[in-house]
């Protein structure tokens, strides 16, 4: 027997629909690069898309074509958010931060032939171009006349692609299942990888998203999202604030200061914001040394990376909850959040402690499972480690160009699941330190390294032991105002990790390296400290700087 349910597609332009008839006169504020702010409305953003579904048409970009941004967190970047898969075609954000090469290859892969990028992007463009003879559209996304002198042939602006065209649109009716958005993971070992995501998928991590024990959003809130919308779709944002009807704050560039972010919040009076580790890192240093505070600002999202205890307290002082969330270009982002429930404040300090750095218990509609190398399911006792893998609609089951595989998708990560959900992330699996057939959770110690008050940034990786096979190397970048020995930190750490988790060797360096998505790089520290020279001794130290 089928059914008596009305069958309406699961599709983007669905967000459109009822956020125009419910969120129409919300804000949606733009930083732009000159440092001036832009200010229009949700009714506003959507008439401007329906332009641009009109140009994309003229243009005659194909059903199903990935046309690609390069941009930062705007309202133009937002508009093409929803004109591009709305109209059947697949918004492939490209993270200009990565090597021109990796980007050479995404849009080569991608064979995409329209681009779209902000003018400080057009130089990097140009570098490029030569190897892309498949690229026949560039639209800087700016007004007429601030279009860039450049070599580019037939450069257009944003602007005086869509002024012409009218504001109506019939969006087509779309299969739930039509591709909707591209995004290329980093790819630190082999060349990126595409991750297709379709109208369905984004439509229930959407909602998912929003729950109650994940976001929480609704339209008290100004929500600030510094996670880039050329990554992961910036945690899926641009579609939950339009459907809990939010005030959306986007920064631009301009987010990676604390002066700007605190400046920004106050302005706007952001309740809830978005970012990794490192940018409430730059929050919080700055309010503790200017005095400054961010008082609309509740909550806030870390995720991306693992969350140190040390930051969590010292936003806290702030009166900020900081939120662990996890996920990865395969899982939409979302797929654990650790919402702040009552119960934590009861605890007893060392399990309060734990539980507010745990990535949460997974959303509802993924499911995480750990399982041993040899694929079989592990305990959720919060003891036993293993692979984490994932599954659900928002999961992908294969890369762009590539063909579906059945089954739980690997995630590359380390964990452990307690009885009541609570994932912990242990380690990636390739960063993990394997000595004398144990692993040592490099996560662990740098999040006991970042509680002493000289620590700016740190990072431990394993190298190879004569002896242990692998032993840890912690690397600390020390806070230009404070002076440490490499003794002192492995001392602090002493009482904070088991014995043989000690790292063998402190260094202290100027800076670490990091990814394009901001995290530290530990292949580029394997590389750079591969000669390393082990001590006799397992607490000797060295200060190589
Ligand atoms: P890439 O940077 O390679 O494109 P993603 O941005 O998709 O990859 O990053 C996903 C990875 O980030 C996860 O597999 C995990 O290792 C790490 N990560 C994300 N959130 C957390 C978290 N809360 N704690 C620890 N690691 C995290």
């Amino acid at each position: 027997m089928l059914n008596l349910m009305m069958d309406d597609q699961l599709n983007i332009s669905m967000v459109m629909e009822y956020a125009e008839q419910t969120a129409a006169h919300v804000e949606i504020v733009s930083v732009l690069s000159n440092g001036q702010q832009h200010r229009y409305t949700y009714a506003d953003a959507f008439q401007r898309a329906r332009k641009l579904a009109n140009a994309l048409d003229q243009l005659q970009i194909a059903a199903q074509e990935p046309v690609a941004t390069l941009a930062w967190n705007d309202y133009r970047h937002f508009e093409l958010y929803y004109a591009v898969p709305c109209s059947g075609r697949i918004c492939h954000t490209i993270n200009p931060r990565l090597f021109p090469e990796q980007i050479v290859y995404i849009i080569k892969h991608a064979k995409n032939r329209i681009v779209f990028l902000d003018p400080q992007f057009v130089p990097l463009l140009e570098k490029i171009h030569s190897e892309l003879p498949l690229l026949q559209h560039i639209v800087v996304l700016c007004a007429a006349d601030e279009l860039p002198q450049s070599s580019l042939p037939n450069l257009i602006s944003y602007e005086a692609l869509i002024a012409t065209h009218p504001d109506s649109y019939m969006w087509p009716e779309l299969d739930e299942r039509t591709p909707s958005g591209l995004c290329y993971t980093s790819g630190t070992t082999g060349n990126p990888k595409g991750v297709l995501y379709s109208h369905r998928s984004t439509l229930l991590h959407t909602l998912a998203g929003c729950l109650p024990n994940a976001t929480n959003l609704s339209g008290a809130d100004v929500v600030l999202p510094i996670v880039p919308m050329f990554h992961v779709n910036a945690w899926g944002v641009p579609y939950s604030a339009a459907i809990t009807g939010c005030k959306l704050v986007l920064p631009g560039n301009k987010a990676g200061d604390g002066a700007t972010l605190t400046a920004l919040i106050n302005q706007e009076q952001v309740t809830y914001a978005m970012g990794v580790p490192t940018v409430w890192l730059a929050l919080v240093n700055h309010l503790e040394s200017s005095g400054q505070q961010v008082s609309s600002l509740r909550r806030a999202v870390s995720g991306g990376a693992a969350c140190p205890l040390a930051l969590i307290e010292r936003m806290r002082a702030q009166g900020i909850d900081l939120e662990v969330g996890w996920g990865m270009t395969e899982t939409s982002p979302l797929g654990s959040y650790n919402r702040r429930q009552p119960w934590y404040d009861e605890l007893p300090s060392e399990q309060y402690q734990r539980q507010v750095t745990l990535a949460g218990r997974q959303v509802f509609g993924i499911r995480l499972r750990i399982v041993s190398p040899d694929g079989q399911s592990l305990p959720r006792d919060g003891k036993a480690s293993g692979i984490l893998q994932a599954r659900g609609p928002w999961v992908a089951c294969g890369y762009y160009g590539g063909t579906p595989s059945k089954g739980w998708f690997d995630t590359g990560d380390v964990a452990t699941i307690n009885p009541q959900g609570y994932v912990c992330i242990v380690d990636r699996t390739k960063d993990v330190i394997k000595s004398g057939g144990e692993w040592i959770s490099s996560i662990d110690i740098e999040n006991a390294v970042m509680a002493h008050p000289a620590v700016l940034e740190a990072a431990v990786i394993g190298l190879p032991h004569p002896t242990w096979s692998e032993r840890p190397l912690l690397v600390v970048v020390p806070r230009p105002t404070h002076s440490v020995e490499p003794s002192e930190l492995l001392e602090f750490l002493k009482d904070r990790v088991a014995k043989w988790w000690l790292p063998d060797l402190c260094i202290l360096a100027e800076g670490l390296p990091h990814t394009a998505t901001g995290k530290v790089s530990k292949k580029d520290l394997r590389e750079q400290y591969q000669e390393i020279q082990w001590p006799q001794s397992a607490t000797q130290s060295a200060n190589a700087s």
